[in-house]
Order: structure tokens, then C-alpha cells, then sequence
């Protein structure tokens, strides 16, 4: 979360509790540039659709699980933090536009693949190394062997790992 104080990215939280009901969380941060202490406070958007996980089991759209996934994709890339903040917005859109209460998983990593090849091609390839189930998608395959001939060896490497895994997850 963006520090209202000097707008660096990074803080810490210091103190995390749920509020009466459970459906609020109250954090306490700290930013880690100029040491600024401010309150965030995070709620469920009830407006958006549930998410179905490959194993069938169901859970809420987590934008922080969003966030960090893609940010752990775009590391070292040169992606600047507004992009990857347009990018989870779409997927937010989306995620509202398509009139479902229920959203499997894959489709949004679909979604993402879409924003992170605009973004970034080594990030691109690099989100399929953090979410191996999506190896089971012949179409996404067929999206990284396209980029094949435009990777870097090491992630030629990588890109059989994946292909080669039995999809596993984590
Ligand atoms: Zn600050």
C-alpha cells in the first residue's frame, strides 16, 4: 500500500485486528522510507464474484494474493508499480462484467496472462513458473511456445520445467 506521506510502496504492517464483525480487518503501518504511521482499512467487495480453485473449493477474490502474484511475476522487470495497478484494475472489471457470483480460477489467470503480456514478456513467461496448474491449458502452452524463440536461454529452461511438470500445485 502506497504511503500517503511521501508515496513510497513499501510498508509494513505493524498491528493487524478484525473489527467487531469480522468483516472489516483494521492494519497499522508503518512506511518503511520516512517512517510515517498511518490506518488502512481492508473489506470484503461482496459486489465481486467467488472464486472456484481447480480442487472445486470456493473463496473470495483476494486483490492482495492478485497483487502480490503479479508482482512476484514482473520482479527485476522493468514494469513501473502504476502499470501493474491499471493491469489489476482490469482484472477487477473484468471480474465485474462478466455478471457471474462464480469465477473459476483459471479464467482470471487467463486475465492475467492477458495484462502481463502487455506488460512484460519475461514476466509473462515467468507467471506460468508461479502458477503451474495453468500448464494443464493446452491454449496456454501454445501461448509460451509462440514466445519461444524470444526468450532468454535460462527461461528456456524454465519454460520446460513447466512444461514438464505434472501440475502439481505450489
Ligand atoms: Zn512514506
Amino acid at each position: 500500500m502506497r504511503c500517503p506521506f511521501c508515496s513510497h510502496l513499501v510498508t509494513k504492517v505493524k498491528d493487524s485486528r478484525e473489527n467487531g464483525e469480522g468483516d472489516q480487518v483494521r492494519r497499522r503501518r508503518e512506511c518503511v522510507a520516512c517512517g510515517s504511521r498511518f490506518t488502512s482499512y481492508e473489506t470484503v467487495e461482496l459486489n465481486l464474484p467467488r472464486i472456484i480453485k481447480s480442487d472445486n473449493r470456493r473463496e473470495l477474490f483476494d486483490e492482495d494474493k492478485l497483487r502480490s502474484g503479479i508482482l512476484r511475476a514482473v520482479e527485476k522487470c522493468p514494469v513501473e508499480m502504476e502499470r501493474v495497478e491499471t493491469a489489476i484494475s482490469n482484472i477487477k472489471n473484468n471480474l465485474r462484467a462478466i455478471g457471474e457470483r462464480e469465477v473459476k480460477s483459471i479464467k482470471i489467470g487467463s486475465w492475467v496472462m492477458e495484462e502481463l503480456k502487455g506488460l512484460d514478456k519475461v514476466a509473462f513467461v515467468r507467471f506460468a513458473s508461479v502458477y503451474k496448474t495453468f500448464a494443464e491449458l493446452g491454449d496456454f502452452i501454445e501461448e509460451i511456445e509462440s514466445l519461444e524463440h524470444e526468450l532468454p536461454p535460462e527461461l528456456k529452461k524454465n519454460q520446460l520445467d513447466l512444461l514438464e511438470s505434472d501440475g502439481d500445485e505450489n
